[in-house]
């Protein structure tokens, strides 16, 4: 069985970035990743202008107090004429410094009438002025190949005048989840039968994580149907996830689905909840499409989603390999009877200690709603209250 840290490496490393990109305006590119550096189309700002309401002159001026007639009024939109000698300019901030001005005295250290301002203070060159450029110059780098576009970035590639840009394809996916006992909400339930649960919850996280479900199916308990369904998606999609039936028993087909149809390249993984994860290939006239079999406990899905679905997705996007990142945090629990495996523990924050939930179970979705996280529980260790585990926030754990 191979360690949780080394697997996550392992199928993050053998995700290949994909070579399609798309053109998108702006306003729909939130999230998405850039498919090539994008330079400032101008300066920003592209000309200087005012920090703050005032009066635009030439500094230094004759020593305070200094009274001086006002030529112009330039509104922020309004292009400036050049200021007249031994004048100065009535200025608001935004609007452009009049070519001859050479800084803003803030209306609070004058007193004007109509006509005239007198200036209290001594003003020093360049004060209240926004250089031209000094956020961005025109040709520079504004955000690099493979950066995620967040909202921030949006308003800085519109700020130096960008309205489209190139990112990478969104990754398509195939999303199967197996088992007899399966079907839909809206559904009557008959004896035996459960809710599938887990291809909401995979389908959300999927779409979170920028991809686009293109396949959703449900198969039975069934070796034939589940290898015709892997062969028949795995040509049109760059991953195939699945849930349950990739344990031991009887019913379960998705090992040996995968072999029979390609590679099965990783089996096991040492961790609770979450160990029958498999990993492999499934084979076509194409090449080969990679295919992460999730077990079908709802936690575990949710766990395993996040610790393995995730890092491959990012590989997809072209994006480097990001180790776990736990942090050191209080426990108010302790775990008196040690386990054979490492175990993820759904916890909360509570007093500024963690509190784990009272079912730890792998059936047990409500205990990751309610958690803020996962602890991570060495194999073979009791934890008294008081002692620091490694902690990881959901939000780290889900987030791009
Ligand atoms: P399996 O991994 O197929 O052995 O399933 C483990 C447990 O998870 C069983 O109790 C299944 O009924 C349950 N399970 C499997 N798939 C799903 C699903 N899609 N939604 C909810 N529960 C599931
Ligand atoms: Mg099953």
């Amino acid at each position: 069985m191979l360690d949780l840290f080394v697997a996550r490496e392992k199928i993050a490393q053998a995700a290949s970035a994909l070579a399609r990109s798309e053109t998108l305006p702006l306003s729909q590119a939130r999230g998405r990743i850039l498919a090539e550096d994008c330079l400032a189309l101008v300066d920003v700002p592209p000309a200087a202008n005012s920090a703050m309401d005032g009066y635009a002159l030439v500094a230094p001026s004759s020593p305070p107090p200094c009274t001086l007639p006002i030529s112009q009024i330039i509104a922020a939109g309004t292009p400036p004429k050049p200021l007249e000698q031994g004048t100065a300019a009535r200025i608001f901030t935004g609007a452009e410094i009049p070519p001859g001005a050479n800084a803003v005295v803030i209306q609070e250290d004058c007193d004007a009438t109509a006509e005239t301002v007198t200036v209290r203070v001594a003003v020093k060159p360049s004060e209240n002025i926004r250089q031209q450029g000094q956020d961005l110059q025109r040709g520079q780098l504004v955000a690099k190949k493979g950066e995620r576009l967040t909202a921030v970035h949006l308003g800085l590639l519109a700020s130096c005048g960008i309205s489209v840009v190139t990112v990478a394809a969104k990754p398509r996916i195939a999303l199967l989840s197996t088992g007899s006992e399966l079907i839909e909400p809206g559904q009557t339930l008959a004896p035996g039968q459960i809710y599938n649960s887990n291809q909401f919850m995979l389908a959300a996280l999927l779409e979170d994580w920028g991809c686009e479900v293109v396949f959703k199916g449900r198969v039975e308990d069934d070796l034939e149907k589940t290898r015709h369904l892997l062969s028949e998606w795995a040509e049109a999609v760059d991953l195939i996830v699945t849930s349950g039936g990739v344990s031991v028993g009887d019913a379960d087909h998705l090992k040996a689905a995968i072999s029979s149809t390609g590679e099965l390249n990783l089996w096991k993984v040492r961790l609770k909840p979450g160990k029958p994860l498999a990993f492999g290939h499934i084979h076509h006239t194409a090449g080969k499409t990679p295919v992460i079999a999730l077990p079908g406990n709802p936690v575990s899905s949710f766990v395993t989603a996040a610790l393995f679905i995730k890092p491959f997705i990012a590989g997809l996007c072209g994006q480097p390999y990001r180790p776990l990142e736990f942090r050191p945090q209080v426990s108010g629990f302790s775990i008196d009877r040690p386990n054979k495996r490492p175990e993820l523990i759904r916890v909360k924050w509570e007093n500024g200690k963690l509190q784990r939930f009272s079912n730890q179970s792998s059936g047990v979705l409500s205990s990751v709603v309610w958690a803020d996280g996962l602890a991570w529980i060495e194999a073979d260790i009791c934890v008294r209250a008081g002692d620091t585990v490694p902690y990881i926030a959901m939000s780290d754990l889900l987030s791009l």
